[in-house]
Protein backbone atom coordinates (compact mmCIF):
# COMPACT_ATOMS: atom_id res chain seq x y z
CA UNK A 1 0.00 0.00 0.00
CA UNK A 2 1.45 3.11 -1.09
CA UNK A 3 0.66 6.66 1.51
CA UNK A 4 0.71 8.90 -0.40
CA UNK A 5 1.97 12.86 1.45
CA UNK A 6 -1.09 15.30 2.40
CA UNK A 7 -2.82 16.70 -0.49
CA UNK A 8 -6.52 17.63 -0.32
CA UNK A 9 -7.34 13.99 0.68
CA UNK A 10 -5.30 12.74 3.32
CA UNK A 11 -5.55 8.88 2.60
CA UNK A 12 -3.51 6.41 0.66
CA UNK A 13 -5.10 5.70 -3.18
CA UNK A 14 -4.45 1.87 -4.34
CA UNK A 15 -3.24 2.88 -8.24
CA UNK A 16 -2.20 0.55 -11.23
CA UNK A 17 -4.00 -2.06 -12.76
CA UNK A 18 -5.67 0.55 -15.35
CA UNK A 19 -6.67 -0.44 -19.13
CA UNK A 20 -3.67 -0.15 -21.03
CA UNK A 21 -4.08 2.58 -23.94
CA UNK A 22 -5.64 0.77 -27.20
CA UNK A 23 -2.13 1.99 -29.22
CA UNK A 24 0.26 0.56 -26.50
CA UNK A 25 -1.70 -3.08 -26.89
CA UNK A 26 -1.70 -2.75 -30.67
CA UNK A 27 2.09 -1.03 -30.98
CA UNK A 28 3.17 -4.15 -28.91
CA UNK A 29 1.93 -6.50 -31.59
CA UNK A 30 3.70 -4.62 -34.60
CA UNK A 31 6.55 -4.40 -32.72
CA UNK A 32 6.99 -7.96 -31.76
CA UNK A 33 6.39 -9.28 -35.23
CA UNK A 34 9.07 -6.15 -36.81
CA UNK A 35 11.81 -7.49 -34.29
CA UNK A 36 10.79 -11.16 -34.78
CA UNK A 37 11.02 -10.59 -38.75
CA UNK A 38 14.54 -8.47 -38.59
CA UNK A 39 15.92 -11.07 -36.43
CA UNK A 40 14.97 -13.41 -39.45
CA UNK A 41 16.55 -11.94 -41.75
CA UNK A 42 19.73 -11.03 -39.75
CA UNK A 43 19.80 -14.87 -38.95
CA UNK A 44 19.54 -16.46 -42.37
CA UNK A 45 19.42 -19.01 -43.79
CA UNK A 46 19.04 -20.29 -40.11
CA UNK A 47 15.52 -18.92 -40.37
CA UNK A 48 14.87 -20.14 -44.12
CA UNK A 49 14.97 -24.04 -42.30
CA UNK A 50 12.45 -22.97 -39.23
CA UNK A 51 10.87 -19.78 -40.69
CA UNK A 52 7.80 -19.24 -37.74
CA UNK A 53 10.77 -19.76 -35.21
CA UNK A 54 11.06 -16.10 -34.05
CA UNK A 55 7.41 -15.52 -34.44
CA UNK A 56 5.85 -18.07 -31.50
CA UNK A 57 7.62 -15.23 -28.71
CA UNK A 58 6.39 -12.21 -30.65
CA UNK A 59 2.67 -13.35 -30.98
CA UNK A 60 2.76 -14.66 -27.30
CA UNK A 61 4.11 -11.84 -26.40
CA UNK A 62 1.25 -9.49 -28.38
CA UNK A 63 -1.70 -11.56 -26.83
CA UNK A 64 -0.24 -11.57 -23.24
CA UNK A 65 0.16 -7.74 -23.22
CA UNK A 66 -2.72 -6.57 -25.59
CA UNK A 67 -5.10 -9.35 -25.32
CA UNK A 68 -6.89 -11.29 -28.09
CA UNK A 69 -7.35 -8.75 -30.64
CA UNK A 70 -4.13 -7.52 -31.08
CA UNK A 71 -2.81 -11.71 -30.62
CA UNK A 72 -4.87 -12.17 -33.85
CA UNK A 73 -3.21 -9.23 -35.40
CA UNK A 74 -0.15 -10.20 -35.01
CA UNK A 75 -0.70 -13.60 -35.56
CA UNK A 76 -1.85 -12.52 -39.75
CA UNK A 77 0.65 -10.05 -39.66
CA UNK A 78 3.81 -12.91 -38.54
CA UNK A 79 1.89 -15.23 -40.90
CA UNK A 80 2.39 -13.17 -43.80
CA UNK A 81 5.79 -11.85 -43.00
CA UNK A 82 6.71 -15.77 -42.81
CA UNK A 83 5.09 -16.03 -46.17
CA UNK A 84 7.02 -12.84 -47.78
CA UNK A 85 10.53 -13.03 -46.26
CA UNK A 86 11.15 -17.06 -45.19
CA UNK A 87 9.15 -19.28 -47.41
CA UNK A 88 10.50 -19.78 -51.41
CA UNK A 89 10.71 -17.83 -53.81
CA UNK A 90 12.34 -15.79 -50.15
CA UNK A 91 11.86 -12.19 -50.20
CA UNK A 92 8.29 -12.13 -52.40
CA UNK A 93 5.22 -14.10 -51.65
CA UNK A 94 5.01 -17.68 -51.32
CA UNK A 95 2.34 -19.29 -54.27
CA UNK A 96 3.28 -22.59 -53.69
CA UNK A 97 0.39 -24.87 -51.56
CA UNK A 98 2.67 -26.72 -49.06
CA UNK A 99 3.67 -23.46 -48.33
CA UNK A 100 0.56 -21.67 -48.28
CA UNK A 101 -0.87 -24.89 -46.19
CA UNK A 102 2.43 -24.68 -43.60
CA UNK A 103 1.25 -20.62 -43.09
CA UNK A 104 -2.38 -21.34 -42.93
CA UNK A 105 -1.69 -24.08 -40.18
CA UNK A 106 0.44 -21.44 -38.65
CA UNK A 107 -1.80 -19.09 -38.48
CA UNK A 108 -4.49 -21.35 -36.92
CA UNK A 109 -2.35 -23.07 -34.24
CA UNK A 110 -1.72 -19.19 -33.36
CA UNK A 111 -4.98 -17.83 -33.21
CA UNK A 112 -6.27 -21.00 -30.99
CA UNK A 113 -3.12 -19.95 -28.91
CA UNK A 114 -4.38 -16.34 -28.64
CA UNK A 115 -8.02 -17.46 -27.63
CA UNK A 116 -6.35 -19.98 -24.61
CA UNK A 117 -4.13 -17.51 -23.57
CA UNK A 118 -6.80 -14.56 -23.68
CA UNK A 119 -8.91 -16.75 -21.60
CA UNK A 120 -6.16 -17.37 -19.09
CA UNK A 121 -5.51 -13.38 -19.18
CA UNK A 122 -8.59 -12.57 -18.72
CA UNK A 123 -9.14 -14.93 -15.45
CA UNK A 124 -5.90 -13.64 -13.66
CA UNK A 125 -7.21 -10.12 -14.44
CA UNK A 126 -10.64 -10.39 -12.68
CA UNK A 127 -8.92 -11.71 -9.79
CA UNK A 128 -6.61 -8.82 -9.65
CA UNK A 129 -9.76 -6.93 -10.15
CA UNK A 130 -11.83 -8.79 -7.17
CA UNK A 131 -8.54 -8.16 -4.91
CA UNK A 132 -8.45 -4.67 -5.69
CA UNK A 133 -12.03 -3.75 -5.30
CA UNK A 134 -11.72 -5.40 -1.43
CA UNK A 135 -9.12 -3.20 -1.20
CA UNK A 136 -10.94 -0.68 -1.84
CA UNK A 137 -13.75 -1.49 0.24
CA UNK A 138 -11.61 -2.25 3.24
CA UNK A 139 -10.04 1.41 2.56
CA UNK A 140 -13.13 3.07 2.93
CA UNK A 141 -13.95 1.69 5.79
CA UNK A 142 -10.70 2.26 7.52
CA UNK A 143 -11.34 5.88 6.10
CA UNK A 144 -15.21 6.08 7.38
CA UNK A 145 -13.46 4.84 11.11
CA UNK A 146 -10.54 7.44 11.43
CA UNK A 147 -13.31 10.08 10.18
CA UNK A 148 -15.42 9.49 12.87
CA UNK A 149 -13.27 9.04 15.53
CA UNK A 150 -13.31 11.95 18.48
CA UNK A 151 -9.32 11.71 19.34
CA UNK A 152 -7.04 12.74 16.27
CA UNK A 153 -4.56 10.46 14.62
CA UNK A 154 -1.57 11.45 12.85
CA UNK A 155 1.04 9.36 11.26
CA UNK A 156 4.32 11.35 10.06
CA UNK A 157 7.21 10.31 8.42
CA UNK A 158 10.52 10.19 9.68
CA UNK A 159 11.60 13.14 7.27
CA UNK A 160 8.66 14.90 9.38
CA UNK A 161 6.19 14.76 6.27
CA UNK A 162 2.53 13.99 7.19
CA UNK A 163 1.57 10.81 5.85
CA UNK A 164 -1.78 11.00 7.45
CA UNK A 165 -4.51 12.70 9.69
CA UNK A 166 -7.78 12.74 10.02
CA UNK A 167 -10.44 15.63 10.66
CA UNK A 168 -10.08 15.07 14.31
CA UNK A 169 -6.60 15.98 14.44
CA UNK A 170 -7.14 19.36 12.08
CA UNK A 171 -10.16 20.19 14.28
CA UNK A 172 -8.45 19.52 17.72
CA UNK A 173 -5.29 22.36 16.48
CA UNK A 174 -8.00 24.73 14.54
CA UNK A 175 -6.33 24.44 11.10
CA UNK A 176 -6.80 23.95 7.67
CA UNK A 177 -6.65 20.49 6.17
CA UNK A 178 -5.25 21.97 2.78
CA UNK A 179 -1.78 23.33 4.12
CA UNK A 180 1.45 21.83 3.36
CA UNK A 181 2.86 19.78 5.98
CA UNK A 182 6.17 22.54 6.95
CA UNK A 183 3.68 25.35 7.21
CA UNK A 184 1.97 23.35 9.70
CA UNK A 185 4.86 22.83 12.03
CA UNK A 186 5.98 26.45 11.93
CA UNK A 187 2.88 27.77 12.68
CA UNK A 188 2.34 25.39 16.06
CA UNK A 189 3.34 26.40 19.55
CA UNK A 190 3.20 23.95 22.37
CA UNK A 191 3.63 24.35 26.15
CA UNK A 192 3.76 22.29 28.77
CA UNK A 193 1.30 22.57 31.27
CA UNK A 194 3.02 25.08 33.64
CA UNK A 195 3.36 27.13 30.37
CA UNK A 196 7.01 26.42 29.16
CA UNK A 197 7.71 26.96 25.80
CA UNK A 198 8.71 23.19 24.04
CA UNK A 199 11.08 23.35 20.89
CA UNK A 200 10.31 21.05 18.06
CA UNK A 201 12.74 18.78 19.66
CA UNK A 202 10.33 17.98 22.69
CA UNK A 203 7.21 17.35 21.01
CA UNK A 204 5.79 13.80 21.28
CA UNK A 205 5.67 13.19 17.37
CA UNK A 206 9.71 14.05 17.59
CA UNK A 207 10.39 12.00 20.53
CA UNK A 208 8.60 8.98 19.14
CA UNK A 209 10.61 9.77 15.78
CA UNK A 210 13.94 9.14 17.74
CA UNK A 211 12.22 6.05 19.00
CA UNK A 212 10.61 6.87 22.57
CA UNK A 213 7.12 5.35 23.37
CA UNK A 214 5.26 8.34 24.68
CA UNK A 215 2.45 7.59 27.00
CA UNK A 216 -0.23 10.07 28.21
CA UNK A 217 1.82 13.65 27.62
CA UNK A 218 -0.35 16.59 28.72
CA UNK A 219 0.50 19.72 26.54
CA UNK A 220 -1.09 23.16 25.81
CA UNK A 221 -1.26 24.01 22.03
CA UNK A 222 -2.28 27.33 20.65
CA UNK A 223 -4.98 26.75 18.26
CA UNK A 224 -3.84 28.12 14.87
CA UNK A 225 -7.66 29.85 14.06
CA UNK A 226 -8.47 31.48 17.53
CA UNK A 227 -5.17 31.85 19.21
CA UNK A 228 -6.79 29.96 22.00
CA UNK A 229 -5.14 27.74 24.04
CA UNK A 230 -6.18 24.05 24.09
CA UNK A 231 -5.22 20.97 26.64
CA UNK A 232 -4.43 18.07 25.00
CA UNK A 233 -3.15 14.50 25.28
CA UNK A 234 -1.08 12.67 23.36
CA UNK A 235 0.41 9.18 22.67
CA UNK A 236 2.93 9.07 20.47
CA UNK A 237 4.76 5.60 18.93
CA UNK A 238 7.36 4.72 16.55
CA UNK A 239 6.89 2.35 13.98
CA UNK A 240 9.66 0.13 12.81
CA UNK A 241 10.83 -1.60 9.67
CA UNK A 242 12.40 -5.05 9.82
CA UNK A 243 15.53 -4.41 10.90
CA UNK A 244 14.33 -2.03 13.84
CA UNK A 245 14.86 1.69 12.34
CA UNK A 246 12.36 3.86 12.75
CA UNK A 247 9.96 4.62 9.76
CA UNK A 248 7.32 6.15 11.03
CA UNK A 249 5.42 7.93 14.28
CA UNK A 250 1.59 7.21 15.13
CA UNK A 251 0.33 9.71 17.18
CA UNK A 252 -2.99 10.14 18.48
CA UNK A 253 -3.99 13.62 20.26
CA UNK A 254 -7.45 13.74 22.50
CA UNK A 255 -8.86 17.24 23.34
CA UNK A 256 -9.33 17.37 27.40
CA UNK A 257 -9.81 21.18 27.69
CA UNK A 258 -13.48 20.84 28.88
CA UNK A 259 -12.54 18.20 31.33
CA UNK A 260 -9.59 19.94 32.62
CA UNK A 261 -11.69 22.86 33.44
CA UNK A 262 -14.33 20.89 34.93
CA UNK A 263 -11.58 19.19 37.42
CA UNK A 264 -10.08 23.05 38.10
CA UNK A 265 -13.88 24.43 38.98
CA UNK A 266 -14.32 21.34 41.38
CA UNK A 267 -11.51 21.70 42.57
CA UNK A 268 -11.85 25.81 43.79
CA UNK A 269 -15.10 24.22 44.54
CA UNK A 270 -13.78 22.11 46.98
CA UNK A 271 -11.52 24.67 47.93
CA UNK A 272 -14.02 27.50 48.52
CA UNK A 273 -16.25 24.69 50.66
CA UNK A 274 -13.25 24.16 53.01
CA UNK A 275 -12.67 27.87 53.39
CA UNK A 276 -16.65 27.96 54.18
CA UNK A 277 -16.15 25.03 56.53
CA UNK A 278 -13.50 26.82 58.48
CA UNK A 279 -15.62 30.09 58.23
CA UNK A 280 -18.39 28.27 59.54
CA UNK A 281 -15.95 26.98 62.76
CA UNK A 282 -13.86 30.25 63.11
CA UNK A 283 -17.61 32.15 63.82
CA UNK A 284 -18.83 28.97 66.36
CA UNK A 285 -15.39 29.73 68.11
CA UNK A 286 -15.59 33.44 68.20
CA UNK A 287 -19.60 33.28 68.94
CA UNK A 288 -19.15 31.69 72.58
CA UNK A 289 -16.40 34.57 74.03
CA UNK A 290 -19.00 37.18 71.92
CA UNK A 291 -21.21 36.10 74.53
CA UNK A 292 -19.47 36.66 77.72
CA UNK A 293 -18.53 40.70 76.12
CA UNK A 294 -22.01 40.62 75.58
CA UNK A 295 -22.74 39.69 79.36
CA UNK A 296 -19.81 42.25 80.61
CA UNK A 297 -20.99 45.73 78.38
CA UNK A 298 -24.26 44.91 79.76
CA UNK A 299 -23.04 44.92 83.25
CA UNK A 300 -20.97 48.21 82.03
CA UNK A 301 -24.37 49.47 81.01
CA UNK A 302 -25.81 49.11 84.50
CA UNK A 303 -22.59 51.15 86.57
CA UNK A 304 -24.42 54.50 87.21
CA UNK A 305 -20.97 56.07 87.96
CA UNK A 306 -20.49 56.13 84.39
CA UNK A 307 -20.41 59.67 83.01
CA UNK A 308 -22.28 61.27 79.82
CA UNK A 309 -19.52 60.33 77.47
CA UNK A 310 -18.75 56.79 78.80
CA UNK A 311 -22.97 56.05 78.68
CA UNK A 312 -22.65 56.87 74.94
CA UNK A 313 -19.34 55.08 74.51
CA UNK A 314 -21.03 52.06 75.93
CA UNK A 315 -24.68 52.56 73.97
CA UNK A 316 -22.34 52.50 70.88
CA UNK A 317 -20.25 49.14 71.88
CA UNK A 318 -23.75 47.14 72.18
CA UNK A 319 -24.95 48.67 68.63
CA UNK A 320 -21.62 47.35 67.09
CA UNK A 321 -21.82 44.31 69.35
CA UNK A 322 -25.09 43.46 68.25
CA UNK A 323 -24.20 43.54 64.42
CA UNK A 324 -21.15 41.37 64.45
CA UNK A 325 -23.91 38.99 66.52
CA UNK A 326 -25.88 39.15 63.88
CA UNK A 327 -22.63 38.40 61.18
CA UNK A 328 -21.72 35.97 63.41
CA UNK A 329 -25.34 34.28 63.52
CA UNK A 330 -25.75 34.65 59.76
CA UNK A 331 -22.26 32.95 59.02
CA UNK A 332 -23.73 30.10 60.80
CA UNK A 333 -26.84 29.23 59.17
CA UNK A 334 -24.78 29.38 55.82
CA UNK A 335 -22.95 25.95 56.71
CA UNK A 336 -25.58 24.49 59.37
CA UNK A 337 -28.23 24.15 56.63
CA UNK A 338 -30.55 21.08 57.05
CA UNK A 339 -30.86 17.90 55.11
CA UNK A 340 -34.16 18.48 54.29
CA UNK A 341 -35.62 20.98 52.90
CA UNK A 342 -37.92 23.23 54.70
CA UNK A 343 -40.07 26.54 54.47
CA UNK A 344 -38.20 29.63 53.64
CA UNK A 345 -38.94 33.21 53.89
CA UNK A 346 -37.28 35.22 51.14
CA UNK A 347 -38.11 38.33 52.73
CA UNK A 348 -35.82 37.17 55.83
CA UNK A 349 -33.39 35.79 54.04
CA UNK A 350 -32.73 38.93 51.33
CA UNK A 351 -32.79 40.69 54.88
CA UNK A 352 -29.77 38.58 56.33
CA UNK A 353 -28.35 39.02 53.00
CA UNK A 354 -28.65 42.80 53.20
CA UNK A 355 -27.40 42.61 56.70
CA UNK A 356 -24.02 40.69 55.30
CA UNK A 357 -23.33 43.44 53.02
CA UNK A 358 -24.49 46.33 54.41
CA UNK A 359 -21.06 47.98 55.24
CA UNK A 360 -20.57 47.61 51.09
CA UNK A 361 -24.01 49.43 50.50
CA UNK A 362 -22.99 52.41 53.15
CA UNK A 363 -19.56 52.51 51.54
CA UNK A 364 -21.18 53.07 47.83
CA UNK A 365 -24.20 55.59 49.43
CA UNK A 366 -26.34 53.06 47.65
CA UNK A 367 -30.16 53.66 47.90
CA UNK A 368 -32.33 50.40 48.19
CA UNK A 369 -35.69 50.00 47.75
CA UNK A 370 -37.35 46.47 48.89
CA UNK A 371 -41.03 45.72 48.19
CA UNK A 372 -42.61 42.54 49.32
CA UNK A 373 -45.73 41.99 47.97
CA UNK A 374 -46.30 38.52 49.06
CA UNK A 375 -44.64 36.99 52.00
CA UNK A 376 -45.82 33.67 51.66
CA UNK A 377 -42.73 31.14 52.24
CA UNK A 378 -41.31 28.57 49.84
CA UNK A 379 -40.01 25.05 50.37
CA UNK A 380 -36.36 25.20 50.22
CA UNK A 381 -33.06 24.97 51.61
CA UNK A 382 -32.31 28.54 53.39
CA UNK A 383 -28.84 28.67 53.66
CA UNK A 384 -28.28 27.57 49.75
CA UNK A 385 -31.02 30.11 48.89
CA UNK A 386 -28.84 33.05 51.03
CA UNK A 387 -25.84 31.53 49.20
CA UNK A 388 -27.72 32.73 45.91
CA UNK A 389 -29.30 35.96 46.83
CA UNK A 390 -26.21 36.78 48.52
CA UNK A 391 -24.23 36.40 45.21
CA UNK A 392 -26.98 38.40 43.30
CA UNK A 393 -26.93 41.07 45.24
CA UNK A 394 -23.21 41.25 45.65
CA UNK A 395 -22.84 41.51 42.03
CA UNK A 396 -25.33 44.18 41.39
CA UNK A 397 -23.45 46.31 44.81
CA UNK A 398 -19.87 45.37 42.84
CA UNK A 399 -21.43 46.29 39.10
CA UNK A 400 -23.04 49.76 40.21
CA UNK A 401 -21.81 53.78 40.68
CA UNK A 402 -20.88 55.44 43.82
CA UNK A 403 -25.05 56.54 44.79
CA UNK A 404 -26.64 54.22 42.62
CA UNK A 405 -30.03 52.26 42.94
CA UNK A 406 -30.41 48.95 44.32
CA UNK A 407 -33.94 47.24 43.97
CA UNK A 408 -35.53 44.36 45.44
CA UNK A 409 -38.78 43.00 44.60
CA UNK A 410 -40.61 39.97 45.80
CA UNK A 411 -44.28 38.95 44.44
CA UNK A 412 -46.30 35.84 43.81
CA UNK A 413 -45.68 34.18 40.31
CA UNK A 414 -46.18 31.74 37.61
CA UNK A 415 -43.60 29.48 36.08
CA UNK A 416 -42.55 30.40 32.83
CA UNK A 417 -42.89 27.77 31.14
CA UNK A 418 -45.15 26.05 32.79
CA UNK A 419 -47.81 28.04 34.07
CA UNK A 420 -50.07 25.37 36.20
CA UNK A 421 -46.69 25.85 39.10
CA UNK A 422 -46.87 29.01 41.76
CA UNK A 423 -44.42 30.31 43.36
CA UNK A 424 -42.71 33.32 44.31
CA UNK A 425 -40.33 35.63 42.02
CA UNK A 426 -37.36 38.06 43.59
CA UNK A 427 -35.95 40.28 41.34
CA UNK A 428 -32.68 42.09 41.86
CA UNK A 429 -32.12 44.93 39.79
CA UNK A 430 -29.62 47.64 39.85
CA UNK A 431 -28.63 50.82 37.67
CA UNK A 432 -24.98 49.38 36.95
CA UNK A 433 -22.83 49.20 34.00
CA UNK A 434 -24.90 46.29 33.07
CA UNK A 435 -23.62 43.04 30.81
CA UNK A 436 -22.22 43.45 27.14
CA UNK A 437 -24.15 40.74 24.67
CA UNK A 438 -20.89 38.31 23.89
CA UNK A 439 -20.44 38.13 27.87
CA UNK A 440 -24.16 37.21 28.43
CA UNK A 441 -24.06 33.72 27.08
CA UNK A 442 -21.04 32.75 29.09
CA UNK A 443 -22.26 34.19 32.71
CA UNK A 444 -23.30 30.87 33.56
CA UNK A 445 -20.55 29.16 32.92
CA UNK A 446 -17.84 27.81 35.68
CA UNK A 447 -14.95 30.27 36.15
CA UNK A 448 -16.22 33.09 34.12
CA UNK A 449 -15.45 36.46 35.43
CA UNK A 450 -14.79 39.91 34.57
CA UNK A 451 -13.29 40.51 37.80
CA UNK A 452 -9.78 39.61 37.39
CA UNK A 453 -8.19 38.62 40.21
CA UNK A 454 -11.21 39.89 42.55
CA UNK A 455 -13.73 37.19 41.32
CA UNK A 456 -14.33 33.53 41.19
CA UNK A 457 -16.58 33.23 38.32
CA UNK A 458 -17.97 30.60 40.42
CA UNK A 459 -21.05 32.77 41.81
CA UNK A 460 -23.45 32.76 38.95
CA UNK A 461 -22.77 28.99 38.28
CA UNK A 462 -23.60 27.78 41.76
CA UNK A 463 -26.31 30.24 42.07
CA UNK A 464 -27.86 28.45 38.87
CA UNK A 465 -27.05 24.72 40.01
CA UNK A 466 -29.16 25.74 43.75
CA UNK A 467 -32.09 27.27 42.04
CA UNK A 468 -32.40 23.77 39.63
CA UNK A 469 -32.41 21.88 42.47
CA UNK A 470 -35.11 23.63 43.36
CA UNK A 471 -37.00 23.32 40.37
CA UNK A 472 -36.61 27.34 39.95
CA UNK A 473 -35.45 29.23 37.27
CA UNK A 474 -33.02 32.15 36.95
CA UNK A 475 -33.44 34.86 34.34
CA UNK A 476 -31.73 37.84 33.42
CA UNK A 477 -32.29 41.28 31.50
CA UNK A 478 -29.15 43.77 31.19
CA UNK A 479 -28.52 46.93 28.93
CA UNK A 480 -25.31 48.62 28.57
CA UNK A 481 -26.94 51.73 26.90
CA UNK A 482 -25.34 54.48 28.17
CA UNK A 483 -27.53 56.92 30.53
CA UNK A 484 -29.97 53.97 31.39
CA UNK A 485 -27.74 50.93 31.81
CA UNK A 486 -28.43 48.08 34.17
CA UNK A 487 -29.06 44.46 35.03
CA UNK A 488 -32.33 42.71 36.18
CA UNK A 489 -32.04 38.82 37.50
CA UNK A 490 -34.88 37.76 38.23
CA UNK A 491 -35.46 34.25 40.84
CA UNK A 492 -38.76 31.97 40.36
CA UNK A 493 -38.46 29.38 43.04
CA UNK A 494 -41.68 27.08 43.39
CA UNK A 495 -44.02 27.40 46.23
CA UNK A 496 -43.61 23.67 46.70
CA UNK A 497 -40.50 21.14 45.44
CA UNK A 498 -42.16 17.94 43.25
CA UNK A 499 -40.83 15.55 45.70
CA UNK A 500 -42.65 17.41 48.83
CA UNK A 501 -45.75 17.42 46.96
CA UNK A 502 -45.81 13.58 46.03
CA UNK A 503 -44.92 13.28 50.11
CA UNK A 504 -47.96 15.09 50.77
CA UNK A 505 -50.37 13.40 48.26
CA UNK A 506 -49.02 10.12 49.80
CA UNK A 507 -49.32 11.07 53.45
CA UNK A 508 -52.77 12.07 53.18
CA UNK A 509 -53.69 9.06 51.48
CA UNK A 510 -52.40 7.06 54.13
CA UNK A 511 -54.17 8.89 56.65
CA UNK A 512 -57.56 8.77 54.86
P1 LIG B 1 -17.76 36.83 40.00
O1 LIG B 1 -18.71 37.72 40.74
O2 LIG B 1 -16.81 36.12 40.89
O3 LIG B 1 -17.09 37.51 38.86
P2 LIG B 1 -20.19 35.57 39.10
O4 LIG B 1 -20.47 34.23 38.55
O5 LIG B 1 -20.95 35.97 40.30
O6 LIG B 1 -18.62 35.64 39.35
O7 LIG B 1 -20.44 36.62 37.96
C1 LIG B 1 -19.85 36.45 36.71
C2 LIG B 1 -19.76 37.74 35.94
O8 LIG B 1 -21.07 38.20 35.60
C3 LIG B 1 -19.15 38.89 36.69
O9 LIG B 1 -17.74 38.87 36.61
C4 LIG B 1 -19.75 40.10 36.00
O10 LIG B 1 -19.02 40.44 34.86
C5 LIG B 1 -21.09 39.61 35.50
N1 LIG B 1 -22.21 40.11 36.34
C6 LIG B 1 -22.93 39.39 37.21
N2 LIG B 1 -23.90 40.15 37.77
C7 LIG B 1 -23.77 41.39 37.23
C8 LIG B 1 -24.49 42.63 37.39
N3 LIG B 1 -25.53 42.75 38.22
N4 LIG B 1 -24.09 43.68 36.63
C9 LIG B 1 -23.06 43.57 35.76
N5 LIG B 1 -22.34 42.43 35.58
C10 LIG B 1 -22.69 41.35 36.29
MG1 LIG C 1 -20.22 37.05 42.07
Amino acid sequence: MSIRPLGHSPYPTITGLSARSRLLRYGVAVIAVGVATLLGLYLRPFSYTTPFLFFYPAVMIAVWIGGLKPGLLATVLASVSANFFFLAPYNAPSTDVANLLRTFFFGLTFASICWFADLARKNLHSEAIAAKELAEKTLAQFRANIDSMSEGLLVIGIDRKRLLANPAYFRIHGFDPKYSPDTISSLLERYDLNGRFLTQEEWSTSRALRGETVVQCYQRVRRIDTGTEVIVKNNATPVRDDSGNVIMAVVTVEDITAMKQAEESLRTSEKLAAVGRMAGTLAHEINNPLDAVNNLVYLLSQNLKLDEHGRECVQLLQKELERTQHIIANTLSFYRDSSSPVQVNLSQVLDSVLTLDARKIDGKRLQVIKRIDANLPVMGFPGELRQVFLNLVSNAIEATPDGGKLRIDIFRSRQWQKEEVQGVRVVIADNGHGISPENRSKLFQPLFTTKGEQGTGLGLWVSQGIVRKHQGEIRLRSTTRFGRSGTCFSVFLPIELPETKQKKTTDAKLAS
